[in-house]
C-alpha cells in the first residue's frame, strides 16, 4: 500500500479531505506508474484542497496537479523503469489522480523527462507555477518582446508564478517592475532581481483607459482590474501575458491599448500545453532560472504538512513556492 491524500464529497456535496491508504489497483488507467519522491502546491491545489472552486470534477480525488518521480513500470514505450520524469497539469487534480500519492498511474504522454541539472525537489520548486512563469516568458519573446524596449511589469510578484517570473525576467537581463501586497517582502523580490517595486493597490481599482506608457511588457498572476490596468500602461506595440486570476477572473477592459498602441493580450494555459512546448520550457527553465534564486523562492513541508499549508496560501499567507517532500 501507499499513502495518499484523498478528497471525497458526500450526497450534499460537503467536501472532505484526508490522508489515506491506497494500493496499487485503486490506480485510475495509465500506462506508466511512478514512485512519487516530490511534489508541491499551487493556487489550483489551494483551491481544490478547500473546495473554494470547483476544481475537481470526478469523485473521490487525490489531488496535487505536479509531481516529480522514478519511473517504476511501463507499457510505454517511451518510457523504462528508472527514468527521471515530471508531469505538470494534464488534467491531475480534476479529472486524473494526482500527485498527492506515493505513487500514480499516469499517461505516458503527459511526462516530460526531468532535466539534468534538476533533482525531483527542484523540479518542483518549479512546478507548474515556475513553468507557467516560463511559459508567460517565452509567450513575450515570441511576441518580439526585448529588453531593450523598456521594463516589464509582473503582477502576484511574491506568489509562486510571480517569484520564478521576477527571477527569470532578471537573469534575462530585464528591468524588473514586482507588484506586490506584501510590504514586508521588498527585500525578497529585490533579491530576486526586482528593481522596482510598485505597491498593489497601485493597479488594483478602475482605471483610465490609457495610462502614462510605462512598461514594454508584463506577466499577470491576477487578473481583473490589475491587468486591466497593466494593458493600459503598456508601451506601443508592447505585450501582457495573462496566466492568473487571484483578484478576479474579470476583465473590466476597453479596447483602447490594442487599437490605439497595438498593446496585445497573451493567453497561458499550461494544463493542456502541448509536449513540444512543455519541453522547451523545461529546457529554458534549466537555462535561465539560477538555483540559488530557486532555493530563496522554495520552502519544503513534509507529506502530513500538505493540506494545512494548501489552506494557508489560499489565505495569501505563502510566499514563493512550496515543496512537498514524498
Ligand atoms: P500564489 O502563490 O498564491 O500567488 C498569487 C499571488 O497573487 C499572491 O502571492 C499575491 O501576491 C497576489 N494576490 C493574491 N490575492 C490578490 C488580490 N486580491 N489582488 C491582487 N493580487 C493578489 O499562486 P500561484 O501558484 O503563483 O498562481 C498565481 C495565479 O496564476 C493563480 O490565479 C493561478 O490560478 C494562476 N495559474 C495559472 C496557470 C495557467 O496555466 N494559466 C498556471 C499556474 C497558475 P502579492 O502578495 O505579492 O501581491
Amino acid at each position: 500500500t501507499f499513502r495518499a491524500v484523498l478528497i471525497s464529497r458526500d450526497e450534499d456535496k460537503n467536501q472532505t479531505v484526508e490522508m489515506t491508504e491506497l494500493s496499487p489497483s485503486d490506480l485510475m488507467d495509465g500506462d506508466v506508474d511512478v514512485r512519487v519522491e516530490a511534489s508541491t502546491i499551487n493556487y489550483k491545489d489551494g483551491l481544490a484542497i478547500t473546495g473554494k472552486s470547483p476544481i475537481v470534477r470526478r469523485w473521490p480525488m487525490i489531488p496535487g496537479i505536479d509531481l516529480a518521480g522514478e519511473v517504476i513500470e511501463s507499457k510505454n514505450p517511451q518510457w523504462k523503469a528508472g527514468d527521471k520524469v515530471v508531469l505538470n497539469g494534464w488534467g491531475l487534480s480534476e479529472t486524473h489522480y494526482g500527485g498527492y500519492a506515493e505513487r500514480a498511474r499516469v499517461k505516458g504522454e503527459w511526462l516530460v523527462r526531468r532535466p539534468d541539472g534538476f533533482s525531483a525537489k527542484d523540479a518542483m520548486a518549479i512546478g507548474t507555477a515556475g513553468y507557467t512563469a516560463m511559459l508567460s516568458v517565452l509567450a513575450l519573446e515570441k511576441a518580439g518582446a526585448k529588453p531593450e524596449h523598456g521594463p516589464v511589469i509582473v503582477s502576484g510578484a511574491t506568489g509562486g508564478v510571480g517569484s520564478v517570473a521576477v527571477s527569470l525576467l532578471s537573469k534575462l537581463g530585464w528591468d524588473v517592475i514586482a507588484v506586490t501586497g506584501r510590504s514586508s517582502e521588498h527585500d525578497y523580490l529585490k533579491d530576486l532581481g526586482a528593481s522596482e517595486i510598485m505597491d498593489r493597490s497601485e493597479l488594483s481599482e478602475k482605471g483610465k483607459p490609457l495610462e502614462k506608457e510605462r512598461w514594454a511588457a508584463g506577466v499577470d498572476c491576477v487578473g481583473s482590474h490589475t491587468l486591466v490596468n497593466m494593458l493600459a500602461g503598456t508601451k506601443r506595440h508592447g505585450s501582457i501575458a495573462a496566466c492568473g486570476l487571484a483578484q478576479g477572473f474579470d476583465l473590466p477592459a476597453t479596447v483602447m491599448p490594442f487599437i490605439l498602441r497595438g498593446v496585445s493580450l497573451h493567453g497561458i494555459d499550461s494544463v493542456m500545453a502541448p509536449k513540444e512546448l512543455r519541453e522547451e520550457a523545461w529546457g529554458r527553465l534549466s537555462e535561465d532560472l539560477a538555483p540559488e534564486k530557486l532555493r530563496a523562492i522554495a520552502s519544503e513541508v513534509t507529506f502530513d504538512e500538505v493540506i494545512e499549508t494548501a489552506k494557508s496560501l489560499i489565505d495569501g499567507k505563502v510566499r514563493g513556492r512550496v515543496v512537498v517532500n514524498l
